[in-house]
């Protein structure tokens, strides 16, 4: 077993920039990620909105970011974290090759999507299907599209949409359009969405181009865009001993980017935040790492 202050657990966004943070404040800790570092940045095509860099991608953004990280000297391990159990003082954080006694740890491991669910769905990502609506609505600027799910996410999401595209049909694979009232009210009187319950959706159609329609109800809908949002999860199935308190959107933290847990810190997509972007992600990663050193001494 070997011994640390911190550990952060995943090398997206959130946990590089919680790295850099610990790095320069001196902090004894150990990064592990059981894949390629960057986490998302790896897959974002276009990035439009991150401040001071208005047209880039996520590889470039990596590429300076590793830059900055192997230029500060800071090391990432290869380690799948499998649990953290709690123990006199802190916690042992239990990879599938080492384990680390630490007194914090900050959970920087994301979202992962539930695997497809809708036939022409993998094809078509990046194409016409995205995942993310602040990330990619303004692709879809006076267009029409779909969106597929049933839950608060789905609400805001096709709010968003709604504001930017012509058309949006709010495809409920159920009878009734769940979640918080004041989010249904607001969607239903949007005069531009057309909620279609009961929708089984079979099909994203589409050419070399892109998408082209959904099927829906053995119906094509033309459209350009199809949001669907039926399988995201907050990657955290490793978290089963601590059980911290989550909500729909995620693990609940409180300003200090700690969770019920005291010493447990959460940064970037886990966490129940709404706006789940690259800024916010390195936002928490930056407060989690500070107020984590402050923990630890
Ligand atoms: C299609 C799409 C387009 C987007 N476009 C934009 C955009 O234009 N602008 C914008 O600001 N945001 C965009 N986003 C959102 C942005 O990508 C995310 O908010 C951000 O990358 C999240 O960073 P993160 O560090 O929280 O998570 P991630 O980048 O998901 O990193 C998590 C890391 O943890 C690792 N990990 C997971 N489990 C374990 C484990 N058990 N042990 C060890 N490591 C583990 C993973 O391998 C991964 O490297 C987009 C998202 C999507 C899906």
């Amino acid at each position: 077993m070997k011994k640390t202050d911190i550990v952060v657990i995943g090398a997206g966004i959130a946990g590089l920039t919680a790295a850099i943070y610990l790095k320069r404040g001196n902090a004894d800790f150990v990064v592990l990620e059981n894949s390629l570092p960057g986490g998302l940045l790896n897959k974002l095509h276009k990035v439009e909105n991150y401040p001071g860099i208005p047209n880039t991608t996520g590889s470039d953004i990596l590429i300076s970011l590793m830059e900055q990280v192997r230029n500060l000297g800071i090391e990432i391990k290869y380690g799948s974290v499998q649990t953290i159990l709690k123990e006199e003082g802190g916690f042992e954080v239990v990879t599938d090759q080492d384990s680390y006694d630490a007194k914090a740890v900050i959970v920087a491991t994301g979202r992962k999507i539930q695997g497809v669910t809708i036939k022409g769905e993998k094809e078509f990502v990046g194409r016409g299907v995205s995942y993310c609506a602040t990330c990619d609505g303004n692709f879809f600027k006076g267009a029409d599209v779909a969106v597929v799910g049933n839950n608060d996410i789905v609400l805001e999401e096709s709010l968003y949409l709604a504001n930017l595209v012509n058309k949006l049909y709010l495809c409920v694979p159920a009878e009734e359009l769940e979640g918080t009232p004041s989010l249904l009210i607001k969607v239903k009187e949007k005069e531009n969405i057309e909620v279609i319950l009961n929708s089984n959706v079979e099909e994203i159609v589409g050419d070399d181009v892109g998408v082209s329609a959904i099927r829906v109800n053995g119906k094509d809908l033309p459209v350009w865009g199809v949001f669907p949002f039926v399988g995201t999860k907050s990657s955290d199935e490793f978290l089963f001993n601590l059980k911290p308190e989550t909500d729909q959107f995620g693990v609940k933290v409180n300003e200090e980017m700690m969770s019920n847990v005291a010493g447990l810190y959460f940064a970037g997509d886990i966490t129940s935040k709404k706006l789940k972007q690259l800024v916010t992600a390195a936002n928490d990663g930056a407060i989690a790492a500070t107020e984590a050193m402050k923990f630890v001494h």
